[in-house]
């Protein structure tokens, strides 16, 4: 779920980098095991199509586009990227 900076009141500090939480209760599933939400985190990218993370480990739709991979959410955006890929790439950097 997405936590707005300004309003999360449950935030934890690690390695220098301030994490917000929705919950104490989020707080505390980070906080006994950081590393394993910092590996979560990692996996996610933006698909390119909606915007929206992806998990790159679980997603069933990627597409391969010079030498590089594209997650996706669902098939839908994955067909709207391999017919123009080209219109959705250069934006995204
Ligand atoms: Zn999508």
């Amino acid at each position: 779920m997405e936590v707005d900076e300004k309003t999360a009141k449950f935030t934890t500090e690690y390695k220098g980098t301030t994490y917000y939480f929705c919950s104490p209760l989020c707080k505390r599933a980070f906080a006994e095991d950081p590393e394993t939400f910092l590996q979560k985190a990692r996996a996610q990218v933006v698909d390119p199509i909606c915007k929206m993370n992806v998990d790159k480990q679980t997603t069933k739709f990627t597409s391969h586009y010079h030498g590089a991979t594209y997650y996706f959410c669902s098939v839908l955006c994955q067909r709207t990227f391999d017919e123009h890929p080209e219109s959705f790439l250069g934006k995204t950097t």
